[in-house]
């Protein structure tokens, strides 16, 4: 399937065009890469291939290719890791944590299949999904198959910061950056996919409508980080108030931070607010009082705190911390 934001670039890049031997989709989170990159396998792969301009999604490859059971079809994402061993009674209490990396052995266990034939059309495809996540031993692998690919092989890396991809792969991919939804588009988006329905929740993911849905977008009029930043703002100026209520994954709260602390920033020196148009009034008098270099110190602070939020520490003393310190920081 594709967005309404993308099917012009669809028509103009791909529809009715031969698959070049390895593409890189890039572009921000949630403007759905992912589907495009699906759609595009779906398509390369689609029985139908030279008489439509999309997928059938009738015939048989397109029914497998959306089954996830297409022979030709080889989706390559990180997958989850066991932090612990254990007995069998503690194994169903063991927590399953996704990586955050795509390893060599998941590259050897489907390497040999690309090497082989295609078993139902002209091509197999591989879809590697983010690509930045490949660990530099993976990334030397699929190069050895990219200097040399068989006449049959497909590749789409997805990515959201090629950057972390080595020179030698990019170079030997055509790059296509993926369209933007407009403001409307992704509004429209939301709406329509009863998500939610507020202009706050698209302001907050920097309106990206695809952004990995949690639960807090099923909330209709708020959500779970407006929440958030009423209470932090309110235990700033009230003592009584306490942030113990908010419970969070510690990357969802350093995004949180981040954003609040932009914003902070931003209605300081502009005037504006990018992330949290609606909690503009209860932000005007901390970006007031704050200290322009203190909040400017946090901000970069917060940057470099996301390197340890996979780190296996507690995360409730973690999360605790964080708001701690951006209470010290914030203040005046
Ligand atoms: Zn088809």
């Amino acid at each position: 399937m594709l967005f309404n934001w993308q099917t012009s670039f669809w028509q103009e890049n791909f529809s009715a065009k031969a698959p070049a031997p390895a593409i890189i989709l890039k572009g921000p989170s949630g403007i759905g890469k992912k589907q495009f990159a699906q759609t595009l396998a779906q398509y390369w792969l689609c029985e139908n291939f030279s008489t439509q301009h999309l997928p059938c999604d009738i015939c048989n490859s397109c029914r497998w290719v959306n089954a996830d059971e297409h022979p030709d079809f080889f989706p390559l994402s990180p997958i989850s890791d066991d932090t612990e061993e254990g007995t069998e009674s503690s194994k169903a209490k063991k927590k399953i944590t996704p990586s955050q990396w795509i390893k060599i052995a998941q590259i050897r266990e489907q390497q040999s299949s690309w090497l082989i034939t295609p078993q139902v059309g002209r091509y197999r495809v591989c879809i590697i999904e983010p690509a930045e996540a490949l660990q530099l031993a993976a990334q030397s692998a699929l190069l050895k198959i990219l200097e040399e690919p068989p006449a049959w092989l497909r590749f789409i890396l997805v990515s959201n910061t090629n950057k972390r991809l080595m020179p030698t792969i990019r170079s030997r991919c055509r790059i296509y950056a993926l369209p933007i939804p407009s403001w409307d588009q992704a509004m429209q988006f939301i709406t329509e996919t009863k998500q939610v329905n507020t202009p706050a929740w698209l302001s907050y993911h920097g309106g990206m409508p695809l952004i990995q849905q949690t639960e807090s977008t099923q909330v209709s009029s708020e959500f779970t980080e407006i929440e958030w930043c009423r209470t932090f703002l309110g235990s700033l100026s009230d003592e009584r108030i306490s942030t113990h209520s908010i419970h969070a994954e510690p990357k969802q709260m350093i995004a949180f931070l981040q954003k609040l602390t932009f914003d902070v920033a931003q209605l300081k020196h502009t005037g504006q607010v990018h992330y949290l148009p609606t909690m503009q009034s209860l932000l005007a008098p901390v970006a007031q009082s704050a200290n322009a270099n203190s909040v400017w110190h946090f901000w970069r602070w917060l940057g470099q705190q996301q390197r340890l939020q996979n780190h296996p520490l507690n995360a409730k003393i973690v999360v605790r911390d964080l708001l701690q310190e951006a209470r010290q920081r914030l203040k005046a």
